[in-house]
């Protein structure tokens, strides 16, 4: 397994499995079988409403618990968030099961981003949560927390795919110590990934497919991948990316496809800020 190594000396793997949109009932399985395949990285999120489901597949599969890497997303806390966030990361990992997380990420920059830094600081120094880090911070909230806070974020998990590639805001972090992480690296099939004429023309010269070739150039930039498949022999597949290498021609062609532009939502936009505010999770 490749790993990486994040800013606070913590290893974790390249590529894993992510779970948002497998529903609950489908979950356990669906993690049963990636673990099965050999993945060790698990993406979940107290929003995706499935970390038991998670957890029951990590119990049953019987990996010792330090071959496994678990991460998991506080959702948007209103203010003071310290002992909110808390409430809900015990939550989280009374649902997972566990007693440890590997990385606990602020799944949005809205809300009491400070207090809710500040109690994921304190599960960091404690040990219950090895790193720390964030999801869909945009520069200038990345940095506002960094230089305002004592301890660096590891990850900023954010939209990274062919049409969306974030290369200036890895050079960005990677200044800073922040690692970037990739959701939604087919872009969820959207623009018609999986048939995209180059990356179809590029996997033909490696015998691999387009969504080889995507994680391939990902993980190629040091870019954590976390495909979502319900289905076992995708899985295998997008755990089979490590057998071949993307030429320095084939990055230049894939780095062409760049739009600049989300293919999902902007959390610039008020329109956003306001609906994922209203959203709450059950107690
Ligand atoms: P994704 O991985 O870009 O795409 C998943 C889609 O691709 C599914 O429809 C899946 O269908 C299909 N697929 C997977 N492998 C394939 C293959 N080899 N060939 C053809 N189709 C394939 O989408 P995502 O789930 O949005 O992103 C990945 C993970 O990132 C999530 O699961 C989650 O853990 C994380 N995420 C985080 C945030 C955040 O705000 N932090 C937001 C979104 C996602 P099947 O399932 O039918 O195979």
């Amino acid at each position: 397994m490749r790993t990486v190594t994040l800013n606070n000396g913590v290893e974790m793997p390249l590529l894993g499995f992510g779970v948002y949109q497998i529903p609950a009932e489908d979950t356990e399985r669906a993690v049963s079988d990636a673990l099965a395949a050999g993945y060790r990285l698990l993406d979940t999120a107290a929003a995706y409403g499935n970390e038991a489901a998670v957890g029951r597949a990590i119990k049953s599969s019987g990996i010792p618990r330090e071959d496994l890497f678990v991460t998991t997303k506080l959702w948007v806390q209103d203010a003071p968030a310290q002992d909110n966030t808390r409430r809900a990361f015990e939550t989280s990992l009374s649902h997972l099961g566990l007693d440890h997380l590997d990385l606990y990420l602020m799944h949005q920059p809205f809300g009491d981003v400070y207090g809710q830094w500040r109690a994921m600081e304190a599960l960091n120094r404690e040990g219950l949560a090895r790193a720390i880090g964030v999801a869909n911070f945009y520069p200038d909230r990345l940095v506002d927390l960094i230089v305002n806070n004592e301890i660096t974020p590891a990850v900023n998990q954010i939209e990274t795919h062919p049409f969306f590639q974030r290369a200036d805001y890895q050079e960005l972090m990677s200044e800073q110590g922040v690692r970037i992480q990739s959701w939604g690296g087919f872009a969820e099939g959207r623009n018609d990934l999986f048939t995209n004429p180059l990356l179809a023309g590029i996997g033909k010269e490696h015998d691999k497919s387009v969504a080889q070739v995507v994680l391939r150039w990902l993980t190629q930039r040091g870019v954590i991948a976390i495909p979502k498949s319900v289905r076992a022999e995708r899985m295998a597949e997008n755990f089979d990316v490590f057998d071949f290498e993307l030429t320095e021609r084939q990055m230049a062609q894939i780095a062409a496809l760049d739009t600049g532009a989300s293919l999902f939502f902007d959390h610039h936009d008020p329109e956003i800020v306001t609906r994922l505010a209203k959203h709450r999770l059950d107690a």
